[in-house]
C-alpha cells in the first residue's frame, strides 16, 4: 500500500456491522439509533454511518445541524435526530433538510412559531416541511431537559404552533454506566412514564419513545421501548467495566469487537548515550544507552501531552514501546531499545492490535483516568479515516 499520510485511522467495517447485528439480535423489536455525534466518536462520521445505515440502523442521532446536514449531502435519508442543543437561527435548517430534532424550552417553541411553518395537512403537497421534535424530559440527570412540572405548559404551546410534529419523547440516564445499582436508572425511568400519561391526557402520543443508551440498552430491558440510541456499543467499547461484568454476570451473548485502530510511522530512528536527555522540559533522561524512535504524531493528533507523556506505549514490531519525554504537538519519542529491526517507516500501532499485542482504548483511558469515549473522540478529526 502506497501511504499518503504519516497518521492514520483504520475503520473495520466488519465489526461495525457485526456490533449492530449483535445489537439487532439483543433488543428483538426495538430500533436502533446510531449515535454517530462527534465525528461518530472519533471513528469518522460519514464513513461510520454509510456503513451504519447499510447495516440497517432505523435512525441516526448526531450533535448538531452541521453533522445533520453533513448526513444528508453524503445520501443519508434515514431519519436524524439533533441530540445537542439547536440555535433558534438553525432551526429552518433542520426544518428544511427534515433534521429532528430535540425540544424543551418555551424559546425555542416561540421561535418556532415566529417561523411560521405552514400548517401540515392543509396544503397536502409533497414539498410540505414540518418541525420534528423529540421531547426531552428532564427525570434527573439535570442536563438537557424539561421538568415535569414545566412540561403542560410546554406541550400546549407546541399544540398551538402550526407545523410541528411531535415525533418523539426522550430522556438519558444519569448513572447507568458506572453502577451496578439500578435505583435512580428506575427512578428515572418512572419520571419517564409520568410524562407520557401527561402526554396522553394531552391527547398526544408520540410515535418514538426513547431512553435508553448503551448500558441501558444492554442491561435493562425496560429501558428500551421502541428505540434505543447506541453509541459507544457500536464502536465495539463497552460502557464501563460495570457494564460489562454485569452483563457477563447476566450470562449475555452480546459481543461486542473495537472498530478502530490508529496507526503512524516511525519518522526517524537515533542512538543516544545514557544520560542524555529527551524532548521539551527535559523531564526524562535515558537510564541506559538506547534507541529511540521520533514519532510524527503529537497532541495536536489528539494524544494527551500532560497526562501520556513519559506514561502511554505504542506497539512497534508487535512489542510494547514506551513514550518518552513529553509529547509535543507533532511529534512525539519512544523507545526502541529492544526493537530488534526497526526502520523508518515502519508501522506503529497507537491504538488497537499488532501481532499479538494489543493497546485498547480502554489501556488508555485507565492510564491517565478518564473513559474510553474520551480517547477515542479526541483523536483529530482532521486525521484520514479507512475503512477496510
Ligand atoms: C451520546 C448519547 C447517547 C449514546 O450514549 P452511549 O453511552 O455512547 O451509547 C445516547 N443518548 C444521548 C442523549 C446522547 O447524548
Amino acid at each position: 500500500m502506497r501511504r499518503s499520510s504519516k497518521t492514520w485511522v483504520e475503520i473495520s467495517h466488519s465489526a461495525l456491522t457485526s456490533n449492530i447485528s449483535a445489537f439487532r439480535t439483543h433488543l428483538g423489536e426495538t430500533g436502533i439509533m446510531a449515535v454517530v455525534k462527534s465525528n461518530a466518536y472519533g471513528h469518522g462520521l460519514i464513513e461510520t454511518s454509510k456503513i451504519a445505515d447499510k447495516a440497517g440502523v432505523e435512525w441516526f442521532g448526531v450533535d448538531n445541524v452541521d453533522e445533520g446536514l453533513a448526513l444528508r449531502k453524503n445520501g443519508i435519508i434515514k431519519p436524524i435526530l439533533i441530540l445537542g442543543y439547536t440555535l433558534n437561527s438553525r432551526l429552518r435548517d433542520c426544518i428544511d433538510a427534515g433534521l429532528s430534532f430535540v425540544i424543551y424550552n418555551t424559546e425555542t417553541v416561540r421561535a418556532l412559531q415566529l417561523l411560521k411553518v405552514r400548517p401540515i395537512g392543509r396544503h397536502p403537497s409533497k414539498n410540505i416541511r414540518a418541525a420534528f421534535v423529540h421531547l426531552k424530559i428532564e427525570t434527573g440527570t439535570t442536563r438537557q431537559g424539561i421538568a415535569g412540572a414545566e412540561l403542560r405548559s410546554l406541550v400546549r404551546a407546541l399544540k398551538r404552533t402550526p407545523g410541528v410534529v411531535i415525533e418523539g419523547v426522550m430522556t438519558h440516564y444519569a448513572n447507568i454506566e458506572d453502577t451496578t445499582d439500578s435505583s435512580y436508572a428506575e427512578l428515572q425511568l418512572k419520571r419517564y412514564h409520568k410524562a407520557i400519561k401527561l402526554l396522553r391526557d394531552e391527547g398526544i402520543d408520540p410515535p418514538w419513545k426513547h431512553t435508553a443508551c448503551s448500558a441501558a440498552a444492554i442491561l435493562f430491558p425496560d429501558t428500551r421501548f421502541n428505540l434505543a440510541r447506541i453509541g459507544i456499543a457500536m464502536y465495539g467499547l463497552w460502557p464501563s467495566k460495570e457494564t460489562q461484568k454485569t452483563a457477563i454476570h447476566q450470562k449475555q451473548k452480546l459481543r461486542l469487537t473495537p472498530a478502530l485502530t490508529w496507526k503512524t510511522i516511525i519518522a526517524q530512528i537515533k542512538y543516544v548515550k545514557k544520560g542524555t536527555p529527551v524532548s521539551y522540559g527535559l523531564t526524562y533522561r535515558v537510564q541506559h544507552n538506547a534507541k529511540l524512535a521520533i514519532l510524527p504524531i503529537g497532541y495536536w493528533d489528539g494524544y494527551d501531552r500532560r497526562r501520556l507523556s513519559n506514561t502511554a506505549e505504542v506497539l512497534v514490531r508487535g512489542q510494547r514501546c514506551k513514550i518518552v519525554g513529553c509529547i509535543c504537538m507533532n511529534m512525539c519519542i519512544i523507545d526502541v531499545t529492544n526493537v530488534r529491526g526497526v526502520r523508518p517507516e515502519d508501522e506503529v500501532v497507537i491504538i488497537g492490535k499488532q501481532k499479538t499485542e494489543e493497546i485498547t482504548a480502554d489501556d488508555l483511558a485507565a492510564q491517565i483516568g478518564t473513559i474510553n469515549y474520551e480517547i477515542v473522540t479526541r483523536i483529530n478529526p482532521l486525521i484520514q479515516r479507512i475503512v477496510h
